[in-house]
């Protein structure tokens, strides 16, 4: 823990899966933000950038090397990027993928580099195949500098893996506060799971999506308290989550997707000289924990992976946002001029047909065409031209 804590001078690490993009087409990034945003938090001394292979339709590792390896010297940043296991279907594809990789990043090696999203069946099928002797085999040739996975599935499978490998450096989690005690994604099961076996923690997704940096009512009143009579600008939302996910011990780093220039202003002003949450923020983060939990919003976290099978070409995460929205606001021209804009050449959802091939991608485990049919029965029909 401490050799990897040394080597990441601040614990806040860039995610590229929500890059700024050109006229809403996310397999265009905007070079010209991305770049800005890069120069200022490598300014404000973070070094840490996060990437995958699917990020941003393929284009997110190409853009990194466009605005970032480009443009600073190879010693002034740390880089991750994680082998796309579900692509892989003979031995030699790792070797290709990762020679893609190396080379859309325009880098001879990776700081850190991980298997992507393994649960307990895609850990027991790159067993078979030999991903983890492959990424164990590029560190011993210089080409990865430390090896780990991502993960979403149960503390119990977790714990198989740990086991099995330990020279894993580090694991990816899933943590934020709202779930933290969830059944399904097991926040604190696995982040203790990862505590027993030694492996510290890269935490993903600590803003859960986006979804605990707008919050209303009441949950968004039990964070209030805490600036009531203060001076100053009030801490974002977003600043509380974040913070409890770095507060916790075992965790050297917290990823944040970040999309524009304010947000990455914000999560770098008071990520700068990071300070973990006080008593009186603890609980009141737990108490906006029970006010969330009272909205029935669709939990989301925009990762993606259930788009590409889909046959009918439904933009899912962001009709669940359209409608998240409607839970949080009600329904306004807002959100029907944003559902109407994401439909456009795409599915609705009323268009879904309920083959169900996207919900074995779902690390969430939502019930998507159940929830489409929600969506679909809250927006109606909408042109598509
Ligand atoms: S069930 Fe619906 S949303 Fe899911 S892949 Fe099939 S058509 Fe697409
Ligand atoms: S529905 Fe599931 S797989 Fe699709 S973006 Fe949301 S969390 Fe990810």
């Amino acid at each position: 823990m401490s050799e990897l804590r040394d080597e990441i001078a601040k614990k806040l690490g860039f995610g590229c899966m929500r890059l700024p993009v050109v006229g809403g087409d996310t397999s265009v990034i905007d070079d010209a933000a991305f770049c800005r945003m890069i120069d200022t938090y490598l300014e404000r001394g973070f070094t840490y950038f996060d990437t995958a292979y699917p990020y941003h339709n393929g284009k997110s590792e190409e853009a990194v090397g466009r605005c970032l390896v480009d443009r600073y010297p190879r010693e002034r940043f740390l880089l991750a990027t994680k082998m796309p296991v579900w692509l892989v279907k003979e031995t030699s594809d790792y070797d290709r993928l990762f020679a893609e990789q190396l080379a859309r990043c325009k880098v001879s090696y990776f700081d850190f580099y991980l298997l992507h999203a393994l649960n307990r069946e895609s850990a027991a099928a790159e067993e078979q195949r030999g991903g983890f002797d492959f990424i164990r085999r590029m560190k011993e040739a210089g080409k990865i500098r430390h090896i780990g996975f991502s993960f979403h599935d149960s503390a119990e499978a977790l714990e198989e893996i740990l086991k099995a490998h330990p020279e894993m450096e580090f694991v990816q989690l899933q943590i934020n506060y709202y779930d933290w005690e969830s059944k399904k994604v097991q926040s604190r099961k696995c982040y203790e799971t990862a505590v027993k076996y030694g492996v510290p923690v890269i935490v993903m997704e600590p803003v859960k999506g986006g979804t605990l940096a707008n919050m209303t009512g009441e949950a968004a009143h039990a964070l209030d308290a805490l600036f009531a009579g203060k001076e100053g600008a009030k801490p974002s939302y977003a600043s509380y989550a974040v913070r409890y996910a770095a507060s916790l011990d075992n965790v050297f780093l917290v990823l944040s997707g970040m999309s524009d220039e304010a947000q990455l202003l914000d999560n770098t002003s008071y990520m700068q000289d990071f300070c973990p949450l006080a008593e009186e923020e603890q609980q009141a983060v737990e108490k906006a924990v029970e006010e969330l939990a009272k909205l029935p919003v669709i939990p989301c976290t925009k990762c993606r992976y259930c788009v590409d099978d889909c046959p009918k070409q439904i933009p899912i995460p962001e009709l669940f946002e359209d409608y998240n929205m409607t839970v949080r606001f009600g329904v306004n021209e807002i959100n029907r001029n944003h559902y109407a804009m994401h439909v456009k050449g795409h599915g609705s959802a009323a268009d879904c047909i309920k083959c169900g091939k996207c919900e074995g991608h779902c690390p969430q485990h939502l019930g998507i065409r159940k929830l489409l049919e929600t969506v679909a029965g809250t927006f109606g029909e909408v042109p598509k031209n």
